[in-house]
């Protein structure tokens, strides 16, 4: 895969570009929703700066918020169960260093002990058999960390079912209403999931929440060529996906195709359903098979 990531990151831009010409012609999409802003000009120079700090320069400028996707990781960060003879992954838990005690007078530091696949993620393509001698965390190229966001809202559908698998039909009704979904985009599904973050018990719900349908997967990394799909649920397939053929499609497909995912996601209720860029920026871990993300949403 190493002697592949120059070739791939020289594809990157150009996805890059392919994805801003997609967000800007023939799809109903304006140029203000054109992946590197949502304003041409300088004209966010003149903004006010913030309580956070100065305007954001050249790249990401004209956008107006920024909405962080990520959950906080802590002892009560849900994981995933697989059943038996599966290994499972263990949560997080941390230890004290120093706590400005005689260990360090003057310093707090703390050792974190957790498995990469553990509250808002990245999953990438050598996570799975379909993926297993593509990209690891660390092959990414930065420029595929960035990109456009699509949300699709199923919330209606998945408020009756918590088993819902989003189809290739919602995702062609998102289009009617918005446009062609771009290359190079994250298509996040919008299932209301994170509300339940706070309680594992029913964020895991037994193992049955909401995911992706394999048709899904398929037309998405196929047909639209997205980056990968974003999901409030704690992995990119549904809880009952293992039961599925092939057994989790999502990853299957996803990952064998060179695609990401993210999970765990929260506030995606802040997000339009079209124009927010995203960064997605995982720690870069060597021969990672997934890694903690923290995902900033740029929103007009
Ligand atoms: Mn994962």
């Amino acid at each position: 895969m190493r002697e592949t990531r120059l070739f791939r990151s020289v594809l990157a831009i150009g996805a890059i570009g392919l994805a801003a010409a997609a967000c800007s012609d023939g799809n109903g999409a304006t140029p203000e929703e054109a992946v590197v802003g949502p304003e041409a000009g300088p004209s966010m120079a003149a903004a006010p700066a913030g309580r956070g700090g100065p305007a954001l320069p050249g790249l990401l400028r004209g956008y107006k918020r920024i909405v962080d996707l990520t959950q906080t990781l802590d002892e009560n960060t849900p994981v995933i169960g697989l059943p038996a003879p599966f290994a499972n992954s263990p949560g997080y838990s941390r230890e004290e260093i120093s706590f400005f005690d005689a260990r360090g007078p003057e310093w707090a530091w703390y050792a974190i002990h957790l498995g990469e696949h553990t509250g808002t993620h990245m999953d990438v393509p050598c996570h799975w058999l379909s993926g297993r001698f593509g990209d690891c965390i660390d092959d990414i190229p930065a420029e595929e960390l960035v990109g456009p966001a699509i949300v699709i809202d199923v919330r209606d559908k998945v408020a009756n079912d918590d088993d819902y698998l989003v189809t290739v039909e919602d995702a062609r009704a998102w289009e009617r209403r918005h446009g062609r979904i771009p290359a190079g985009a994250w298509v996040i599904l919008q299932t209301g999931w994170s509300s339940r973050y706070n309680d594992p018990a029913a964020y895991l719900n037994g193992g049955h929440s909401p995911g992706p349908s394999k048709e899904l997967s398929e037309f998405l990394a196929y047909e639209r060529d997205v980056r990968g799909i974003g999901v409030e649920t704690v992995g990119t397939d549904a809880g009952m996906a293992g039961t599925f053929d092939p057994a989790f499609p999502n990853h299957n497909i996803m990952l064998g195709a060179g695609k990401y995912g993210l999970t765990s996601l929260t506030n995606v209720d802040q997000l339009p359903a079209k124009g927010a860029l995203l960064i997605a920026a995982p720690v870069k871990l060597r021969d990672g098979t997934g890694a903690p993300v923290r995902v900033l949403a740029f929103v007009p």
